[in-house]
């Protein structure tokens, strides 16, 4: 089974990814962040941690107010920089352990902790700033090991309480202790805070006070910590600052008691930059694996005919979903219908793709992994009905199909 390592904690100040990026770690007022993050990136190269299960939100760059979650998993195999106004950092994209995705989205459903799940989005500095600094680089090259990032939705109100992100911790803790990797060696790491205040006039707030107390209840009583509101948060630490809940994730997937092998604070300029490693001290071979930790599917598969469309599926067949969804916005519909052949190679589908969707062979779609409402949009565009797919899944004619019915009725998404 995986083993949790232990747990860091790491502002996520876009001055981090600056400063590495602009070299300017000989810079006496820089150089305490290069030391700080020097110890994280010595600790997991020496701890020989190959997953770094990374907490984060994001600044409306790739998750924005048209739909915004609680939390929200990485379930991809790749994640790059994104573009924040001045053009994407020059710094390779972060490998995805997407097998393990799977599972803690499986797990954590299984938990009540009803996740939402992302991939093909560019990660922005509230992943990347830290993550550049931790992830160490031996002899020129990048650290090979893999992440899962989780974004938590903490700009928008409503959001998740102090108390539920420690409680996602500790199912967490039990997600990932239930992965059937010896091998794996996992840090979470949380990022954010600590106290900064970056909007109206009380931007420039911080209180190097409360951080310090706010380390120490981490540590040692973080059920403290999961009694205060956002309102609490905020005051004491900066409105922005509040985005220190992050950290209770990773407390919460810890032990109960850890050993704290670094902590540092620095403040240069608006945010208090907080560097912690935890170690976990318990044993992951006395953990006892639920065995009913992934049962809701078990037994689906014996459903002959029944495709269920899980995150393996999606992810595999994202490009041509991606297509046909797409066919709802006039502008590619148009373009489809005038030339579906541009538009295919435009959008890179391979040839198999494009086969399927020339020659409307629908059963062949839902087995690759198409799912049923992009078909009926293609066959709402092409002036075609629902029962035409469903006739033709089933390799029936029109008539056999109508026949099956109680009422025959002609019917599909488009306008008429
Ligand atoms: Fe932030």
């Amino acid at each position: 089974m995986a083993k949790i390592i232990g747990g860091i904690g790491a502002s996520h100040s876009p001055t981090i990814a600056y400063a590495k990026d602009t070299n300017k770690g000989a810079d006496v007022a820089w150089k305490p962040i290069f030391d700080d993050f020097a110890v994280l990136q010595k600790w997991v190269h020496e701890q020989k941690v190959n997953v770094m299960f990374l907490i984060f939100n994001d600044h409306i760059t790739s998750f924005f107010f048209d739909h915004y979650s609680p939390f929200t998993l990485g379930v991809d195999d790749s994640y790059i920089t994104a573009d924040e106004g001045g053009g994407a950092r020059d710094y390779p994209a972060a490998k995805g352990h997407k097998a393990l995705s799977q599972h803690i989205a499986q797990s954590m459903m299984n938990a009540e902790f009803d996740l939402s799940t992302f991939q093909k989005k560019p990660l922005d500095h509230g992943f990347f700033s830290p993550f550049s600094m931790i992830a160490p680089e031996v002899d020129g090259a990048y650290w090979n090991g893999t992440v899962v990032p989780l974004q938590v939705g903490v700009l928008q109100f409503p959001a998740p309480t102090a108390k539920r992100c420690y409680q996602f911790g500790k199912a967490l803790r039990k997600a990932i202790q239930s992965f059937p990797d010896d091998d794996m060696r996992v840090a979470i790491v949380a990022t954010g805070g600590l106290s900064h205040q970056v909007h109206g006039e009380r931007c420039g707030f911080n209180d190097e006070a409360w951080d310090n107390k706010f380390l120490d209840a981490l540590e040692l009583d973080p059920e403290e910590l999961t009694k205060m509101t956002h309102a609490q948060y905020a005051t004491k630490g900066g409105f922005e600052g509040a985005e220190v809940i992050m950290w209770l994730i990773m407390r919460g997937a810890l032990s109960d008691k850890v050993n704290k092998v670094h902590r540092s604070t620095y403040l240069p300029s608006m945010t208090n930059i907080a560097t912690v490693i935890y170690e976990d001290t318990e044993d992951t071979n006395a953990v006892i694996v639920d065995p009913n930790l992934t049962h809701q599917l078990d037994g689906l598969e014996k459903l002959e005919g029944t495709y269920p469309f899980t995150l393996e599926r999606s992810h595999k067949a994202y490009r041509l979903n991606l297509f046909l969804r797409n066919l709802s916005n006039q502008i590619h519909r148009e373009r489809f219908l005038a030339d579906k052949e541009a538009l295919m190679s435009e959008c890179q589908l391979t040839d198999e793709e494009k086969d399927m969707i020339r020659e409307l062979k629908w059963i062949e779609m839902i087995r690759y992994g198409a799912i049923f409402f992009g078909l009926e949009k293609l066959s709402a565009v092409l002036g075609k009905s629902n029962p035409e797919i469903y006739a033709c899944m089933r390799g029936e004619t029109m008539e056999q199909f109508q026949a099956s019915r109680k009422v025959s009725m002609t019917y599909s998404v488009g306008k008429k």
